[in-house]
């Protein structure tokens, strides 16, 4: 039976160490880092996730700002918001709230944020940082998912890991950062051909597909490390309703070595590096090193 990386107690530690840097960095340079949150619009689960930021940053004693705008905002107002958080020095990371209304310009607007605030890492200049190995802010969820990798396995050099899913907030990154840590990396995406013998060649396995339960047991490498990022609402016999990964997570952690669970995997660890970014950030752009 496969280990299960616990994601919640992993994603508490590093909060708890955030929030020990932090105090530091208060307390030898009398700096708090800020974020800046904007939402546009009413959606509910955007409003979910803006709150527990909100509460998790507070909670890490850094700044919160919320900025929510109403749905009919011009990108116009948006763009002068993001250029007065760029110029603000109290703020030290902006994330602007996906997705927008259809009539603003996401790219626009991701690629209007200061390189050096772009905490989600989804800024062209930080994509491009990332895909040459250079130094620069690396997106929230695959950074949390390299987190627990290398805590579980150590070094990953040499490692066959296969990336099911090639987005451009998940699954790309994830292959850059894999192949900074020297694996051997496939990405597979809606085209693979045989995607089951793919994935049963890789020593890791991160699932970032969006369908429910895709990725099956008989899928897996025996002693394999499953990442399971997919996050599904499936309706159960009952009418109610729970969430499932892209792995079918029964099956998988017959063979695997250990796996992530959802909920409580790579999903807690989002917010955790949302704030592990804000605090380098918070850093670099005072020149300083993130306090030990
Ligand atoms: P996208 O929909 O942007 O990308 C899905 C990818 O999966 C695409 O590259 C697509 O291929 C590929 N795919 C779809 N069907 C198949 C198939 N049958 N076989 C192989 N590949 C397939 O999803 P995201 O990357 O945004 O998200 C993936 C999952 O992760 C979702 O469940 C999402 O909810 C979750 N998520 C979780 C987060 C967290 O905090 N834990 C954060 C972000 C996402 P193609 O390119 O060919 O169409």
């Amino acid at each position: 039976m496969a280990k299960i990386i616990d994601g919640k107690a992993f994603s508490a530690n590093l909060r708890g160490e955030i929030a020990r840097k932090v105090a530091l960095l208060k307390q030898a340079h009398s700096i708090t880092p800020g974020l800046a949150v904007v939402l546009v619009g009413e959606d509910p689960a955007s409003q979910v996730y803006v709150r527990s930021k909100g509460k998790q940053t507070a909670e890490a004693g850094m700044n919160s700002y919320e900025h929510k705008l109403d749905a009919g905002t011009s990108q116009q107002d948006l763009l002068a918001l993001i250029d007065q958080l760029n110029n603000d020095p109290d703020v030290h990371g902006i994330l602007v709230q996906l997705p927008l209304p259809d009539h603003i310009d996401e790219e626009a607007v991701i690629n209007s944020i200061s390189v050096d605030k772009d905490v989600d890492g989804f800024h062209l200049s930080n994509v491009g940082r990332l895909s040459i190995g250079a130094e620069g802010i690396v997106p929230c969820t695959p950074l949390g998912s390299l987190m627990m990798l290398k805590d579980h396995l150590g070094d990953l050099s040499g490692l066959k890991a296969i990336i099911v899913g090639r987005s451009n907030i998940v699954g790309k990154p994830m292959a850059a950062l894999l192949l900074k840590e020297s694996c051997t990396v496939t990405i597979a995406h809606s085209r693979t051909r045989d995607l089951p013998a793919e994935c049963r060649q890789a020593d890791i396995v991160v699932a970032a597909v969006g369908r429910p339960e895709m990725v099956k047991g008989d899928w897996i490498k025996a002693g394999a490390t499953v990442i399971d990022v997919g996050i599904n609402r499936i309706e159960k016999e009952d009418g109610t309703t729970r969430l499932v990964g892209d792995v079918a997570f029964d099956g998988a952690a017959e063979v695997a070595g250990a796996i992530t669970p959802v909920p409580g995997g790579v999903g807690p660890m989002t917010i955790a590096c949302l704030l592990h970014n804000t605090l380098q950030q918070a850093c670099r752009l005072n020149d300083l090193d993130v306090p030990e």
